[in-house]
């Protein structure tokens, strides 16, 4: 299998002038560098980003905010909330990488090799117009890549699975595909920070409920919780929704050496979800697969990234991981999810 990585030093066009912002140009060069010692990359092949493509934007957001965050682009350097800044370059480095986000999602549906983006800045908190559900900022992030690739596929006639394993909440996301039942969204985060939504609650829109699964893990869920939730949640819901295809927000910051998090994961827990998304592949449970780069502002998260690289072309050995529940409360929620999954995919597939 060969796994095609959209990588573009014009992502370092989007930076901190003072040098201190998490969401560092590092991330993106470091990540490649460590990938580069790894027998996994003899199956990769690296392409440039698309040029930028408003288009693809325009796909997610409202026209009123991309002309609001162009003009704030336009005056150069600075801050556009408490924790976001822009660069005079940042809108069209984060519309190539919609572009290539767009371009990604039906090539790989259509050939079945997996695309890997390398996106700077982050994506999952922009929603439609702006911060999302209710959050005080847009969170390092200016537009939307997963909505955007999930609904490419969508509008071709595929049945998507959104899996976000950001440790945030991708609020961006959900409150573009709230209402959207062409899409399943499970978001795996730790509750209570930043940006204060994703509740087990949260199922969905009118039409669409139980497509929107969330997982609020407590802090200090660690490796076992994570593997529970990938066998009885993510597997579960996929078994009922049966996407053709899966889109991933990639975040490797539940790693326990991260800044802002404390899910105290390991590098293990993603080369599992590497091996996991890799056998959908193969067994040809999906047939496309597009991974975007998410969070991860500590060290660890350069060989968690390697390690889910690692996972998806099988060049390590499969973690095994005993599987802990995450906690009663959770458990309970999700069966309920799932059962309200179930009866809209029926009813939906009845609609076909
Ligand atoms: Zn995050």
């Amino acid at each position: 299998m060969e796994l095609v990585i959209v990588y573009d030093e014009r992502h370092r066009l989007h930076r901190d002038l003072g040098g201190k912002h998490p969401e560092g140009v590092w991330r993106v060069e470091e990540s490649m560098t460590e990938l580069h010692r790894s027998r996994a990359w003899d199956y990769v092949r690296v392409v440039r980003a698309l040029d930028p493509d408003y288009s693809a934007v325009l796909l997610a957001h409202d026209a009123d905010y991309v002309e609001w965050i162009r003009r704030e682009c336009s005056k150069g350097f600075h801050y556009i909330d408490a924790d976001t800044y822009v660069t005079e370059h940042t809108c069209d480095v984060a519309a190539s990488f919609a572009a290539s986000t767009r371009e990604a999602a039906i090539k790989s549906a259509e050939t079945g090799s997996p695309w890997l983006i390398m996106a700077r800045p982050g994506g999952h908190h922009a929603g439609r117009r702006g911060p999302a559900m209710g959050a005080p900022t847009l969170g390092f992030c200016v537009f939307d890549y997963t909505a955007i690739a999930a609904i490419t596929l969508a509008d071709v006639g595929r049945r998507v699975l959104v899996l976000d394993f950001d440790a945030h909440h991708g609020n961006g996301t959900q409150e573009i595909l709230w209402s959207d039942p062409r899409v399943l969204h499970i978001d795996i985060h730790q509750r209570w920070i930043y940006p204060g939504t994703g509740y087990i609650e949260d199922i969905g829109g009118r039409g669409a409920e139980g497509t929107k699964v969330n997982v609020p893990l407590y802090p200090d869920s660690g490796d076992e919780n994570y593997s529970w939730v990938l066998v009885n949640v993510v597997e579960k819901a996929r078994e009922i929704f049966k996407p053709d295809v899966a889109v991933v927000f990639a975040g490797f910051d539940a790693h326990r050496e991260d800044r802002l998090t404390q899910l105290q994961v390991t590098e293990a827990v993603y080369s599992l979800i590497g091996h996991y998304l890799r056998k959908l592949l193969e067994t040809g449970e999906i047939s496309g697969l597009v991974s975007i780069l998410g969070g991860g502002y500590g060290r660890g998260m350069v060989r968690s990234f390697r390690s889910y690289v690692e996972g998806l072309l099988n060049i390590a050995s499969e973690p095994e991981i005993h599987q802990v529940s995450p906690g009663r409360d959770i458990e309970y929620g999700m069966s309920r999810v799932l059962d309200i999954l179930s009866r809209t995919t029926r009813s939906l597939r009845k609609l076909d």
